[in-house]
């Protein structure tokens, strides 16, 4: 089981998946969330887009 679209937080050597704290919709680009991403070692957020396939 993994989750494919998680980002790695840039801030390591090694490679960190940033975990998903909520999710926004993009009125911008139907079709499209953004993950709202924190990685749990440093604090860093990312946005990051979630393709609807992977989430349902
Ligand atoms: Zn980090």
């Amino acid at each position: 089981m993994t989750s494919p679209s998680a980002p790695l937080c840039g801030r390591h050597e090694e490679e960190i998946s940033m975990s998903l704290r909520t999710l926004h919709t993009d009125s911008a680009r139907p079709g499209q969330l953004l993950g709202l991403y924190e990685c749990p070692d440093c604090g860093d957020e990312r946005r990051w887009p979630i393709e609807l396939s992977e989430v349902a």
